[in-house]
């Protein structure tokens, strides 16, 4: 059976794909438990091997990414190449990775006793990834895990089963033995079943989700179930704060760029820029400025920084929060009509206040809401008035003083003078609060995706009370 994947703007076929059930799950899952244990027991170089091949068989399929991506999604040519040079540089991160997945011997009270912290491969880990970096966060599911020698299951987006099967494409080109590399698709209407049978199946150890905090919260109950680790990158409503000491135009840029990127559909994307007194008029006619030249268009005809959103529900998400806060008293500095369904130009709200659902609710798509605060304190009170907290910026020509606000502020993530969104392989990535928890990149991904183990060797007769 097979499900297909329409073309937000033209609502051609994009894509189809296997519609799997959950009764396919469990053949899917002893095929990864039984390709688990060669996999883990090959070299750190041969690993890396693979894992190099990988990267460099991704970045050939360039073309078929940004074919796949405009068509399933709407993305621009840029998001998708940009995409696709993250995610290679993530495979090829998690390849240094190999040989860095030490442990450490501690000093033992017993004598004779030497004690390690040793790090083994888990077994089957399960990623579950989204539509909007679907190159990189489909990458992310995978690279780190597998590069600590486990077998993997990619559960593709429903909305981009084809930029998700090209990853398994080069994947298998870069030859990973038979079974270690799964990947699941299905429709919608069945992700709750097909979800649940792979968090279920017995050789699934570890599940990492990117995605929505509602699903996070489903996914994370039913590992709990099991007892099952679970790493969640979910939602955000990432805060920039403009200080009165910005410079105002590095701000402007950041803020365009961090809210309207790949039109606001990233996690880290910016929802919230909140400036001081001192400085909100001055900013807001800028950034006036920068958003109106920021045009909207056809992604297919790469003239635009903004391409299509993913759905008309997004429109329609996007324009309830914006209706909300100009019932509510804030005002439009620019936007415009949504054409082709899918085609929703940049909106700028003044004057949210905390009473608004923007003020509130992610929006993921092209609308920011700009508050005023007293100063910094009320700054840093507003950032933080928040369930979410994955990424955030503060701009300030006081470096130090943009360190001192950077560490008041509650989020896995923040920027001194740099946009919100901003992500590479070998950082810690990841939130706090409703935004998830557990931390992908870097030596990080090491902790997340390997048993820490505590082994000991007695090196003399031991001495027992009994
Ligand atoms: P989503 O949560 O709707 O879907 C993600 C996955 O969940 C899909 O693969 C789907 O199959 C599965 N799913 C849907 N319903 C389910 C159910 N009832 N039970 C089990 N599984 C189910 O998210 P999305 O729309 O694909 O992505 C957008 C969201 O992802 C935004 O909230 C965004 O902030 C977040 N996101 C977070 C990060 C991060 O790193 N923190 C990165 C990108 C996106």
């Amino acid at each position: 059976m097979k499900f297909e994947r329409l073309n937000p703007m033209t609502g051609a076929v994009a894509s189809t794909a296997e519609a799997m059930q959950a009764v396919d799950i469990p053949a899917i899952a002893a095929r990864a438990a039984g390709a688990f244990p060669a996999w883990a027991a090959m070299g750190p170089n041969a690993r890396r091997a693979v894992l190099m091949k990988a990267a460099a068989a991704l970045e050939a399929r360039a073309d078929a990414f940004v074919e796949a991506m405009m068509g399933e999604i709407g993305a621009t040519k840029g998001w998708a190449l940009f995409n696709l040079g993250l995610a290679a540089s993530m495979v090829r991160e998690a390849a240094a990775l190999t040989t860095q997945i030490s442990g450490e011997v501690i000093p033992s009270d017993k004598p004779g006793c030497v004690a390690m912290a040793l790090r083994e491969p888990v077994g089957v880990i399960l990623g579950i990834a989204p539509w909007n970096a679907p190159i990189i966060l489909g990458v992310r599911a995978i690279a780190v895990p597998l590069a600590c020698g486990n077998a993997v299951i990619l559960k593709a987006s429903e909305q981009c089963p084809r930029t998700h099967a090209l990853i398994i494409d080069a994947f298998a080109e870069a030859g990973f033995p038979e079974g270690v590399v799964n990947v699941v698709t299905n429709a919608p209407k069945d992700a709750a079943d097909v979800v649940g049978a792979l968090i279920d199946a017995p050789e699934v150890k570890r599940i990492n989700f990117t995605g929505s905090t509602a699903v996070g919260r489903i996914i994370a109950t039913r590992a709990a179930q099991h007892l099952k680790p679970c790493l969640l990158e979910l939602g955000g409503k990432a805060p920039l704060i403009v200080l009165e000491d910005a410079d105002l135009d590095e701000a402007v840029k950041a803020a365009a760029f961090g809210a309207f990127m790949n039109q606001g559909q990233i996690c880290m994307s910016t929802e919230r820029i909140i400036v001081v007194d001192a400085v909100a008029d001055a900013f807001a006619e800028k950034f006036k400025a920068k958003v109106s030249s920021m045009a909207v268009g056809d992604p297919r005809e790469g003239t635009t920084p903004l391409g299509a959103v993913v759905d008309a529900k997004t429109v329609a998400h996007c324009q309830s929060l914006i209706d909300d806060a100009l019932a509510k008293g804030a005002q439009l500095l620019t936007g415009g009509e949504t054409t082709h369904n899918v085609l929703m130009p940049a909106h700028v709200v003044a004057g949210v206040t905390q009473d608004m659902k923007l003020f509130r609710d992610e929006s993921f798509g092209p609308v920011v809401g700009v508050i005023r605060a007293r100063d910094e304190a009320h700054a840093i009170e507003l950032a933080n008035d928040t369930e979410y907290g994955l990424s955030a910026a503060v701009f300030t020509r006081d470096t130090a003083r943009g360190l001192r606000v950077a560490r008041q502020i509650k989020s896995g993530i923040c920027h001194v003078n740099g946009p919100t969104v901003h992500d590479e392989a070998q950082m810690p990535f990841g939130g706090v609060g409703a935004s998830g928890y557990g931390r992908f990149g870097g030596k990080a991904g090491i902790d997340s995706f390997t048993e820490l183990r505590w082994i000991t060797m007695e090196t003399q007769p031991g001495h027992y009370p009994i």
